[in-house]
C-alpha cells in the first residue's frame, strides 16, 4: 500500500499526573492522527506523601512512543515526517538524578505532596509579620508545599544520596520536563539539562521579571546553583531526540525537541488564548484556571498566582497569567473509586450522580492537600456535611461534582476581582470534562456558559504549536484564526441564579468548616 502523504508532523509528549500520553497531530490542519496514553501509579508512603516513580514515567513515554509509532505505521503513514516533538509535563513534581549514573536519588515528588508543610510553616515564621506573601513580588506565589523549592529542600535534608550527590557535584534537579529532556536526548552521554521559563516560574527559585534564576532566592532556600537545569524560551530547538535504535521508537532519533511548558500553559496556548484577559479552566487532578495579562505580570490581591504563560521563541516578550489552582478536582473521583469504591470506573460518577441531580444538602470539600486558591491553608482537611439519614453514596457522587464546581468559582471570582472585567464564557478542556454532568453543573454554578473544545487534547497541541513553530523547525503553517473556528460544545446555565448563590453559600460555609484541621 502507498503510504498517505500528509506533509509535516509534529509530536507531543503530554506526562500529566496520572497518566503519559504521546499525540502526533498535522501540522497543516492541527488534526490528531495517532496516540497512545499509559497510566501511571502513584504511591502514598505516608499520609499526605505523594510520590511517582522517574523511571516508570520515562519508561511510560518510550511506551507511549512506541505504541504511537506502531499505529501510525498501521494507518500508513510514514514516522519520518514527524519534524519536531513538544513537552508538557505536570508541573512542579521535583526528581533529582545523578548525572553519572543517570539514576534518581530518590522518588518523584508530587505537586500535591503535603510533606513539606513544617518546612513552609518554619519559613514562614521566620518571615517578617508571618508572611506567607514574602517571596511574592519576585516569584508570584505565595509560601507554599505546592512549588519545587521545599521539595527539593526536603530531599537535600533527609536523603542522604541526595545530599551527598549535591556535596560530591554530582546532582541534577529537575521538574518533570527537564528529566525527560535530559533521558531523551542522551541523559548520562551528554543530554540536554533544560528547562522552560513556565515551568521555572513554578520553583519559587525562579524571578518572573528578571526571567532567570535568582540567587537570593537560591539562598534563602539553601540550593545550590548548579543543581539547576539552564532555563530556555517554551519554543525554542533544545537537543535532539536520541534513543536505542532496538525500540521501535528509536526512529524519532534526531528529531528536534523544541517546545516545552508546563501543562497548565501548553492548555493556555492550546486553546489558543494569546490574548489579554483571554481565560481557559483545565480539569485533570487538579483545577487550574490561567487568565492571560500580556506581557505584564499582574499582582493579584486575592489569592491567585502570577506565573509564566508563555515565551515563544528567544527572542519573544513573555506572556504572563494569573492562575487560580485547585489540588483536588479529577484526583477526589479516583479516592471515590479507588479509596471508597463507590465505583468501579471513573466514568461511573456521571450516572451514579446524575440517578439523584442533587446532593440532597451534603457538601464536600476536598481539602486533601490543604486547600490551594484562593485560600493557601496547608493545614485544613476534607469534610464532608449535611449529612442525613437519607444521604445515600450517589448523593455523595454529586457533592464530589459539585465541589469541583464551587472551586473553580472561587477561583472565577478572584480572578474578576483582580482584572475588574468579569468573565463572559469559560473555555475548558482537561479529563474530567468528557462528564457531560460537570459541565452543565459548572455552567449552572457560574451562571455562565462553558465551551467545551471538540478536540480534547488541547494541552498536548499547545506543545506541539510550540515545537512546530520553533525557529529552525517552523513546520506548523496553521493560522491562529483557522484554528479559532475550531468546533465546540457549549454548555448554558439552567437554574436560576438565586439557586445557584444559596448553593454556593452553602459551600463557603462548609470551606469555614474544614479550615485548621491540623493546628
Ligand atoms: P492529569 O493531566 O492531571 O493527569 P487528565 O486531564 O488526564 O489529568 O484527567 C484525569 C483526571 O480526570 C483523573 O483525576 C480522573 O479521576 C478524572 N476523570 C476521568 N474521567 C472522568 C469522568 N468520566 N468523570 C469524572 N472525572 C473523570
Amino acid at each position: 500500500q502507498d503510504r498517505i502523504m500528509l506533509g509535516p508532523l509534529v509530536a507531543a509528549i503530554d506526562q500529566g499526573t496520572s497518566s503519559t500520553r504521546f499525540l502526533v497531530f498535522n501540522a497543516k490542519t492541527a488534526e490528531l492522527l495517532s496516540h497512545h496514553q499509559v497510566e501511571i501509579k502513584q504511591s502514598f508512603p505516608k499520609e499526605g506523601w505523594v510520590e511517582e516513580d522517574p523511571k516508570e514515567i520515562l519508561q511510560s513515554v518510550y511506551e507511549c512512543m512506541d505504541k504511537t509509532c506502531e499505529k501510525l505505521t498501521q494507518l500508513n503513514i510514514d514516522i519520518s515526517n514527524i519534524k519536531a516533538i513538544g513537552v508538557t509535563n505536570q508541573r512542579e513534581t521535583t526528581i533529582v538524578w545523578d548525572k553519572e549514573t543517570g539514576e534518581p536519588l530518590y522518588n518523584a515528588i508530587v505537586w500535591l505532596d503535603l510533606r513539606t508543610q513544617s518546612t513552609v510553616e518554619r519559613l514562614i515564621n521566620k518571615t517578617p509579620g508571618r508572611n506567607k506573601n514574602h517571596l511574592k513580588h519576585k516569584t508570584g506565589l505565595p509560601i507554599s508545599t505546592y512549588f519545587s523549592a521545599v521539595k527539593l529542600r526536603w530531599l537535600m535534608d533527609n536523603v542522604d544520596e541526595v545530599s551527598e550527590a549535591i556535596h560530591s557535584h554530582k546532582a541534577m534537579f529537575g521538574t518533570v520536563d527537564s528529566w525527560l529532556i535530559w533521558c531523551l536526548t542522551g541523559g548520562k552521554n551528554g543530554g540536554v539539562h533544560c528547562t522552560d521559563v513556565t515551568n521555572a516560574s513554578r520553583t519559587m527559585l525562579f524571578n518572573i521579571h528578571t526571567l532567570d534564576w535568582d540567587p537570593e532566592l537560591c539562598s534563602y532556600f539553601g540550593i545550590p546553583m548548579e543543581v539547576l537545569p539552564k532555563v530556555r524560551s517554551s519554543s525554542e530547538i533544545y537537543g535532539l531526540m536520541k534513543i536505542s535504535s532496538s525500540v521501535k521508537s528509536g526512529s524519532l532519533t534526531g528529531i528536534p525537541i523544541s517546545g516545552c511548558l508546563g501543562d497548565q500553559s501548553a492548555a493556555l496556548v492550546g486553546q489558543m488564548c494569546f490574548q489579554d484577559g483571554q481565560a481557559k479552566n483545565t480539569y485533570g487532578t487538579g483545577c487550574f484556571l490561567l487568565r492571560n495579562t500580556g506581557p505584564k505580570p499582574v499582582m493579584s490581591d486575592h489569592g491567585l498566582l502570577t506565573t509564566i504563560a508563555y515565551q515563544l521563541g528567544r527572542d519573544k516578550p513573555a506572556c504572563y497569567a494569573l492562575e487560580g489552582s485547585v489540588a483536588i478536582a479529577g484526583a477526589v473521583v479516583r479516592w471515590l473509586k479507588d479509596n471508597l469504591g463507590i465505583i468501579q470506573t471513573l466514568s461511573e460518577l456521571e450516572k451514579l450522580a446524575a440517578a439523584v441531580g442533587t446532593s440532597y444538602g451534603c457538601y464536600f470539600v476536598p481539602a486533601f492537600s490543604g486547600l490551594y486558591a484562593p485560600y493557601w491553608e496547608p493545614s485544613a482537611r476534607g469534610i464532608i456535611c449535611g449529612l442525613t439519614q437519607f444521604t445515600n453514596r450517589s448523593h455523595i457522587a454529586f457533592a464530589a461534582l459539585e465541589a469541583v464546581c464551587f472551586q473553580t468559582r472561587e477561583l472565577m471570582d478572584a480572578m474578576n476581582q483582580d482584572s475588574g472585567i468579569p468573565l463572559t464564557q469559560l473555555q475548558v478542556d482537561g479529563g474530567m470534562t468528557s462528564n457531560r454532568l460537570l459541565m452543565q453543573l459548572q455552567a449552572d454554578i457560574l451562571c455562565i456558559p462553558v465551551v467545551k473544545p471538540s478536540m480534547p487534547e488541547t494541552t498536548a497541541l499547545g506543545a506541539a504549536m510550540a515545537a512546530g513553530s520553533a525557529e529552525g523547525v517552523s513546520v506548523w503553517s496553521l493560522n491562529l484564526e483557522d484554528l479559532s473556528e475550531v468546533t465546540s460544545e457549549k454548555f448554558e446555565p439552567q437554574i436560576n441564579p438565586e439557586e445557584s448563590e444559596f448553593r454556593y453559600a452553602r459551600w463557603k460555609k462548609a470551606v469555614q468548616k474544614c479550615m485548621n484541621w491540623e493546628t
